[in-house]
């Protein structure tokens, strides 16, 4: 079960040791909840909220007496709003331009033989590890222990629906799948070419190549952009061969839009936290573009009824008495699993709602609910007739 408990001193000298710095502050940082720690099946970890002695956040350490194992935070990746400004300036030479799959963000790390599946913010997710374990545990497991798994860990985006945390459908993994975007070592990752070298020869799945251009050949990534935004993609993440300088992305249209849209549903949380950003992107986009008279005023038009219109239909809703919330299917191997699951989210804050189980091809599947801030919020003010914000 993961839980949090309060630490033996070992725990914190062992902290206090991989990351390089004094003890009593891992003590301090513990208790500030800055560095949280947990468990999972037995292997414990240490997870870095913000960062840390040059550690990115979403560090993990884990550890036991006598070892422990440092895994970097997956850094932030710049974006561009203006291609032929940002891309000349930024890059060398060569520009390898990657799909970016629009899913969450997984790094997997061997330990004891066994698959570890860590989230962002630093978590080891029940969930997905148990998923990629059956799905591709055997084939991890030879690309790491081929390349040293001691030091080499596979940072990679879940895309599908059948997840808890972003649900975007895929026709080539419509339920679950797993991409590799980077391989590293230590806090590096190898070049994109060695990348696709090594996972193609253990049969796992890499994000698509789109092309690798010149520097000054903005056009053609244009022409990529153009493509993957008519087949509502989410976008292209921009690396150099040999990963001299950091990646940069960029996200199509339909998506900043369509991000817009489904946020929205939700505007007291996604849709907050999405607008200004997605306005952002889509103002530098007309701009670079030229976007004028007709295509303007669709664009606004666009742009208008994504924010409206679910926001609306969400306070409808509301307003009928109908429950706002989010709700998606997951898949078990059997109850532990789900249990282990529930806990987990639920030690996160995070209270799930089980509306339905069911037998399919011998696994356990689940419906699952996750509450809405924005329900209990719109019920307020359709009450009393006054907003919480100015
Ligand atoms: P950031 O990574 O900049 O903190 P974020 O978490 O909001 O931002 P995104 O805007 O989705 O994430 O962009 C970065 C993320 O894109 C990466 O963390 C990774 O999960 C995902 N990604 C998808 N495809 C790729 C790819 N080809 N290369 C690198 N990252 C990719
Ligand atoms: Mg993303």
């Amino acid at each position: 079960m993961a839980e949090e408990w309060t630490p033996e001193p070992w725990v914190y000298d062992t902290i206090a040791d991989a990351l390089g710095i004094e003890r009593d502050r891992v003590e301090n940082l513990v208790r500030s909840r800055v560095i949280r720690i947990r468990s999972y099946r037995g292997i414990m970890y240490a997870s870095l909220r913000r960062e840390l002695a040059g550690y990115p956040e979403g560090t993990v350490i884990l550890f036991g007496r006598g070892w422990s194992r440092v895994v970097h935070g997956y850094p932030p990746i710049q974006r561009a709003v203006l291609l032929r400004v940002a891309v000349p300036r930024h890059f060398i030479d060569k520009v390898v331009v990657e799909e970016k799959l629009n899913g969450y963000n997984v790094r997997v790390v061997l330990i004891d033989d066994r698959v570890l599946a860590i989230t962002r913010g630093g978590l080891v997710c029940p969930y997905t590890t148990a998923r990629l374990t059956r799905l591709l545990g055997e084939k991890i497991k030879e690309a790491l222990r081929e390349i040293g798994a001691d030091d080499h860990y596979l940072a990679g985006e879940v895309i599908g629906l059948e997840n808890p945390y972003t649900r975007y459908f895929y026709p080539e993994a419509p339920k679950f799948g797993y991409f590799v975007f980077d391989i590293f070592r230590e806090g590096k990752p190898l070049p994109p070419r060695i990348r696709d070298e090594v996972t193609e020869k253990h049969g796992i799945p890499h994000v698509p190549v789109l092309g690798i251009v010149d520097k000054d050949d903005v056009d053609s990534i244009k022409a990529i952009l153009e493509k993957l935004n008519r087949e509502g993609r989410e976008g292209i993440v921009m690396k150099d061969p040999e990963y001299r300088v950091p990646p940069l992305k960029y996200t199509t249209p339909a998506t900043n839009i369509g991000d817009l849209r489904y946020g929205m549903r939700f505007f007291m949380e996604e849709g907050r936290s999405f607008l200004f950003s997605r306005i952002l992107r889509e103002i530098f986009r007309a701009y670079e573009e030229g976007l004028q008279g007709p295509k303007l005023d669709s664009l606004a038009l666009e742009l208008g009824t994504a924010i409206l219109k679910p926001a609306i239909e969400t306070v409808t809703l509301v307003a009928k008495g109908e429950m706002v919330a989010e709700e998606f299917e997951l898949e078990f191997a059997n109850a532990d699993e789900l249990n282990e699951f529930v806990d987990y989210m639920s030690s996160l804050g995070i209270d799930l709602v089980i509306l339905s189980t069911w037998e399919e091809n011998g696994f356990l599947k689940a419906r699952i609910r996750k509450p809405k801030d924005t329900w209990v919020e719109v019920r307020k003010i359709l009450e009393t007739g006054l907003t919480p914000i100015d």
